[in-house]
């Protein structure tokens, strides 16, 4: 049985309904409690609950020190290309935008690999559009051998791939997969997935199922805030979280809240995410599951960055670069998304030193793998 099957046995309207009808003892109850229920959690997303995000803060607070420490992982993307043979309405990458688009050639990432390094921070996310032929698993299985050479830890934010296909990548060196499923409510999934094989919403579902089972170490999941209501959105995020947690007890999950920003195409959000929305999920997910690793990127304004620090955060990317060759070219076009947080990585991390916070530059080697 897969999350698929899982979430199959939920209705959205029932549960939208369910969440809007919560009240202030419900919220109460759920702040109160050390194991939450899917009915807590419900409370705690519920508009009952925006009048107690302080103790909810609090909470969060307590429980990230005590599971996490003061640290903050840090990551740095790196875009290896912005070809993609989809549409999705949201995505600056969508086939029908013009702009240049450009796969980067071996060398290419050699060099932007070289000036990724001198940041020091050792974990590196690989991302790219869809194209499975310009970037093919093999293509793919080149770029981590060379990012393996200076990098600990390497994520992968690509295309869903087969099982046989993860382990081929994770055997290369890749540990960590980054995968949003954009929307779990089907009927929007199918508005706003176009073209292209993204429209199938199963296959995109189950891949942190497949990835997991190759052998991946961290496994990274989130809904695009602003395709549809953000606390069904989340309530289905928190329950799939809590699906991979007990069937791969080896695997860290992680939870990503990214909010549409504006992109080739200017799409328009249907739902408004404002930051008190943003807040109200992460710490939800964060009473609701203990060890579920929480990470804010680049696509938030440094001013909220700088809070959320002290909210639940466990990890935050840092000096991002949202196109192929962004770094060592300095290519300004074909960008996925305008990035909101413009510190330099050294800036940021020294930003993060000064509240307190450990930055993690560094928390895996490959020697790990080969020890267990
Ligand atoms: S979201 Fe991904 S699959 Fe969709 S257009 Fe953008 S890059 Fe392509």
């Amino acid at each position: 049985m897969s999350f698929y099957d899982e979430i199959s046995k939920y209705n959205w309207s029932e549960v939208k309904d369910f969440i809007y009808s919560r009240k202030e003892p419900d919220v109460l109850n759920a702040i109160n409690k050390n194991a939450l229920s899917l009915e807590d959690f419900a409370a705690l997303l519920s508009p009952a609950a925006e009048k107690f995000l302080e103790p909810m803060a609090k909470e969060s607070h307590r429980i990230t020190l005590q599971r996490f420490g003061k640290t903050i992982k840090i990551y740095i993307p790196m875009y290896v290309s912005n070809e993609c043979v989809n549409s999705c309405v949201y995505c600056g990458f969508n086939v029908h935008n013009k702009f240049k688009r450009k796969t980067l050639t071996l060398d290419e990432v050699k060099l932007e690999l070289d000036v990724i390094k001198k940041t020091g921070i050792k974990h590196i996310l690989i991302c790219s559009g869809e194209h499975p032929k310009k970037v093919s698993v093999d293509y793919l299985n080149e770029v981590v051998k060379l990012a393996r050479k200076d990098f600990s830890s390497i994520i992968i934010e690509v295309q869903p791939l087969d099982e046989n296909e993860y382990r081929i990548l994770y055997n290369s060196g890749a540990d960590s997969l980054a995968l949003y499923q954009e929307t779990y409510n089907k009927d929007t999934y199918k508005e706003v997935h176009l073209g292209g094989k993204k429209t199938d919403y199963r296959y995109r579902l189950e891949a942190p199922e497949r990835a997991a089972a190759a052998g991946l170490r961290t496994i990274g999941i989130g809904a695009l805030m602003g395709l549809d209501d953000f606390r069904v959105e989340e309530f289905f995020v928190g329950l799939h979280a809590r699906y991979l947690m007990r069937k791969f007890w080896k695997t860290h999950i992680t939870v990503s809240f990214p909010r549409i920003r504006d992109a080739e195409g200017h799409f328009k959000p249907t739902y408004l995410i404002n930051d008190k929305n943003l807040v109200q999920s992460m710490l939800s997910l964060r009473l609701f599951l203990h060890d579920v690793g929480l990470v804010i990127s680049t696509r938030e304004p440094a001013e909220l960055r700088d809070k959320l620090i002290y909210l639940g955060v466990t990890q935050m990317s840092a000096g991002s670069k949202t196109n192929p060759g962004g770094y060592a070219a300095g290519e300004e076009e074909g960008k996925q998304f305008e990035v909101e947080d413009t510190r330099s990585a050294e800036e940021f991390i020294e930003s993060v030193r000064k509240k307190g916070f450990d930055p993690v530059l560094k928390d895996w080697d490959s020697s790990f793998i080969n020890a267990v």
